[in-house]
């Protein structure tokens, strides 16, 4: 997965998780990317220009490798993690819902997720994150 900061015409700034740089292109070119605020379809890769004057610019570029360290700590943690985590593949969003609401005991999961179903989690308050570390889908050793 990974994270691409989109822009529309009206200059709205989101951030939208692909599986993959083609695929971002792939549902741009077919309209299925929108801008939350406006729900244009016109969506551009968002250049990180310095903004001319506005404060804490330094702040900003001097928190990139810190960024980066933070991401590398993250993955680090979720790959100590998956040896612990149990694979449920395309039903994780139920997995983690069921989990959530004390319908099935507590452990650890990790499996797909198409977006939306990840920002549903995250907007009924579901712990749930991206993984930062590839992950081989058992299913897909066969
Ligand atoms: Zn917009």
């Amino acid at each position: 997965m990974i994270v691409f900061d989109l822009r529309c015409p009206g200059d709205h700034v989101f951030e939208v998780w692909f599986a993959s740089s083609a695929a971002f292109e792939e549902q741009r070119a077919r309209g299925l990317v929108s801008c939350p605020t406006c729900g244009s379809g016109q969506i551009e890769k968002a250049v990180m220009a310095p903004r001319v004057g506005a404060k804490g610019n330094s702040v900003a570029a001097a928190a990139r490798p810190d960024l980066k360290t933070v991401l590398n700590a993250i993955a680090t943690e979720q790959a100590a993690a998956l040896r612990n985590s149990n694979w449920v593949g395309k039903d994780f969003a139920t997995e983690a819902r069921a989990i959530h609401d004390g319908e099935k005991p507590d452990r650890l999961i990790h499996g797909q997720a198409t977006a939306a179903e990840a920002r549903a989690l995250i907007d009924d308050g579901v712990p749930v994150a991206p993984l930062l570390v590839p992950v081989t889908p058992p299913e897909s050793l066969n």
